[in-house]
């Protein structure tokens, strides 16, 4: 059986939904399996709605007309006037109504997720009932019901034992149905309620599958030829990896190389599953394959850009020594915050650390510091990193940057600039 992920650049709009269901038909898998993300920027619309919501913003209603209109816009397109999916997708919608009426629940990550999760809930059900009008057999799965996780909302922890014993035995059977379309991101706790698995979750999602399944392969479907030396949004002749193997991916992936969720490759890895990378729009071209033993072959640098980062410095109250009890202090608050350490450095008299920003956990983190230390920090930085550098390629990329903190390995170097 094979598995799919479309992200949501591929289903942003009317054409990139039909193009999917050609992709689909063109394979004429025996058993396939389609994970699929919101569509286009949904997942940061939502976002904003949820904050809105919670700062008691009247702007809730205009985002939400926005995100409801876009998605109309795009069934109307392509659906006859009286089709199901029109009250398909209504129904998921309401859900967000019924939150919104009441007073905003004092756990964010908890209303972020039953709020963010019907963008996959929605394309989903478009997705699904455009293959049907297509002519390919399609069954929609609600994932809630298959990928259990516990209670961190936001971050789900898939509880693997509950979730394979979930998939294997009830999935082969619809599989052999006709093809199955599931969210991304999205799982459930034993509650019922809805738990997202961290913003890029979809390949995570489609992982999991495959592992549970046993699938031939994962096919990533994007809008780049396939993993590429350097994000083409950044920098021009990039070049594409033909093979990959699971552990550069990996590496890559933890450096913050956003074509694949970092949770992604283990998976896969385990059950020696390869992960195609593939373009959307080109589904002949071969991508990369990132499998075991594959060759990594580095005619270029691989950068990793990672921007939105924080680089803090603590140092204790009374001026004595970082030790390891602040260290263990320090850590832990982190660890409480779901603060993401990218990169860290200490002195004698203060430690140092790049993290991701996200506005509201970083509020939370720096209220807990400043009780126990002095702090400062500097927003909106690059985290730049460069595996299997020249020296050519860092003079290149550092002229011109005020660089703040630097770490140099033997085959990467890792500097936060300005
Ligand atoms: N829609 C979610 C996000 O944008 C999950 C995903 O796209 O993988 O973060
Ligand atoms: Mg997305």
């Amino acid at each position: 059986m094979l598995v799919f992920k479309f992200g949501g650049a591929s289903v942003k709009d009317a054409e990139g939904i039909i193009n999917l269901a050609s992709v689909v038909e063109k394979y004429n898998a025996n058993q396939l399996l389609i994970v699929v993300s919101a569509m286009g920027k949904t997942t940061n619309a939502l976002e904003k709605l949820t904050k809105a919501y919670v700062d008691r913003d009247e702007e809730v209603h205009t985002i939400f007309d926005d995100i409801k209109k876009y998605h109309y816009d795009i069934i109307e397109e392509l659906f006859d006037k009286n089709d199901q999916v029109f009250d398909d997708v209504a129904n998921t919608f309401v859900e967000i109504d019924w939150v919104i009426e009441e007073e905003p629940h004092d756990d964010y990550d908890f209303i972020y997720d039953q709020i963010v999760s019907i963008g996959e809930l929605v394309s989903t059900r478009i997705v699904n009932a455009y293959l049907n009008k297509a002519g390919l057999k399609s069954q929609w799965l609600d994932v809630r019901g298959y990928i259990h996780t516990d209670n961190t909302y936001r971050e789900g922890v898939v509880q693997w034992d509950k979730t394979r014993t979930a998939i294997s035995t009830e999935i082969p059977a619809l599989l052999n149905k006709g093809i199955v379309v599931t969210q991304g991101f999205l799982g459930g706790t034993s509650e019922n309620f809805t738990t997202t698995l961290g913003r890029e979750g979809s390949d995570y999602t489609a992982s999991i599958f495959a592992s549970c399944l046993g699938a031939e392969s994962v096919t990533t479907w994007k809008d780049v030829p396939g993993v590429l030396n350097a994000d083409p949004k950044f920098f021009t002749d990039t070049i594409k990896f033909d093979e990959l193997s699971y552990s550069e991916a990996i590496e890559m992936t933890y450096y913050g190389a956003t074509v694949i969720h970092p949770k992604t490759i283990k998976p896969l890895q385990n059950a020696k599953i390869p992960l195609l990378v593939k373009p959307f729009t080109k589904p002949d071209e071969p991508g990369t394959v990132i499998k075991e033993n594959g060759k990594n072959v580095f005619l270029k640098p691989v950068i990793i850009i990672k921007q939105n980062q924080v680089l803090l410095s603590l140092s204790a109250k009374d001026y004595s020594f970082i030790s390891e009890n602040h260290l263990s202090g320090i850590f832990g608050m982190f660890a409480a915050s779901h603060a993401k350490v990218n990169m860290m450095q200490t002195s004698a008299l203060s430690f140092t650390v790049c993290i991701d920003f996200s506005e509201d956990r970083f509020r939370r983190l720096l209220k807990q510091l400043n009780e126990e230390f002095n702090v400062k920090y500097n927003e909106g930085l690059t985290l730049i990193t460069v595996r299997h550098y020249s020296t050519e390629s860092l003079n290149e990329l550092k002229a011109g940057k005020i660089i703040l903190m630097e770490q140099l390995s033997r085959n990467t170097i890792q500097m936060v600039v300005k």
